[in-house]
């Protein structure tokens, strides 16, 4: 068997081709708008912020990105992200991850208005998902990962999934959103005892450990689909978790890297923060300015 490669490129594409003709087609003057949060010099996370606002760009979404020093203080981030909850004019917040190790991550992240929290990664949101309530806003790479497994045309219910990785922000929501969806899941980690054995009985491999090319051919079952969460660099080229060309003869489908999850988890992104827009707006929570503009620093309201 050789896998069909799942083309997360071109399906982000359609995604946020979809996205820009919906925001076109919105007769509001507003227009949403991302507030990205960025702390300190971290080269790999100015990339994924530098993508983030110009993929915001071309789908008529704003993207205001708040730079710190990699030295502030976890209060003074806790009051920028109170600004930017009161702020009318912001509809989605995100804090680009990793934060320096002084600050607590969760505290930062629990203090994001949960409807303002397009990544997914307030515990609030968390929990919704966790109680299958439909409200709750998935984090952008599990369902950017469930829209690729849509796309194979496999049936979820029943199938056996197994994720490698129980992070906050890609195992745990993974398993959540799979098991939401009827399939039965399995969550493994770094202190998994016989870790290949139990990726050969899965239907589904989500890989989200960071370790590169950790997956090998011999972990997987004949027509297994395998998807591949992991973002490494090894020799200054770009990896994920799964030895891809190996994998090829085993899986029915495999995503590569780059182009499979990292795309995708850029058009949910935007997906989310246009979806949080559409539920402020339905609740009266949007800034309509009579000057008409939108980013605006007035204060009408
Ligand atoms: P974390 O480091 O937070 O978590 C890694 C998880 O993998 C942990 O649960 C860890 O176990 C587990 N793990 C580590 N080594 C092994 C191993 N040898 N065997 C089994 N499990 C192991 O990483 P993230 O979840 O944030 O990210 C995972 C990968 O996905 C990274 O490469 C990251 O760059 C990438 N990523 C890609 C995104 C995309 O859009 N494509 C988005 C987000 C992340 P334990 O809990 O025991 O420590």
């Amino acid at each position: 068997m050789t896998a069909k490669i799942i083309d997360g490129k071109l399906i982000a594409a359609q995604e946020r081709d979809e996205l820009s003709q919906k925001i076109a087609a919105d007769e509001s003057e507003d227009m949403p708008v991302l507030a990205v949060v960025l702390v300190g010099n971290n080269d790999a996370s100015r990339i994924y912020v530098r993508n983030k606002k110009k993929a915001a760009a071309e789908v008529g979404i704003g993207c205001e990105v708040l730079e710190f020093a990699e030295s502030i203080g976890e209060n003074a981030l806790l009051e920028v992200i109170d600004e930017l909850n009161d702020n009318p004019h912001i509809n989605g917040i995100i804090v680009q991850l990793p934060l320096p190790s002084h600050i607590n991550s969760l505290r930062v992240l629990s203090k994001i208005r949960p409807d303002k929290d397009v990544d997914g990664f307030n515990p609030y949101n968390a929990g919704l998902l966790a109680c299958r309530e439909p409200e709750a806003i998935v984090s952008a790479t599990p369902r950017g990962i469930l829209k690729l497994l849509e796309t194979t045309g496999i049936k979820l219910v029943g199938k056996h999934v197994v994720i490698i990785g129980r992070s906050n922000i890609v195992g745990r929501p993974v398993a959540m959103l799979l098991l939401n969806q009827d399939c039965t899941v399995s969550i493994t980690h770094s202190k998994t005892e016989n870790l290949p054995e139990i990726v050969y009985q899965a239907d589904i491999v989500v890989a989200a450990c960071g370790q590169p090319k950790l997956v090998k051919k011999d972990w997987i079952k004949d027509g297994a689909v395998v998807i591949d969460v992991g973002i490494n660099r090894v020799d200054g080229k770009l990896c994920g978790d799964v030895d891809f060309d190996d994998v090829l003869e085993k899986a029915s489908f495999v995503t590569p890297v780059p182009g499979g999850v990292g795309p995708m988890t850029v058009a949910m992104l935007l997906k989310n923060t246009y979806e949080a827009f559409q539920k402020q707006r339905l609740n009266g929570n949007v800034h309509k300015c009579s000057c008409g503009k939108n980013g605006c620093h007035c204060e009408h309201r």
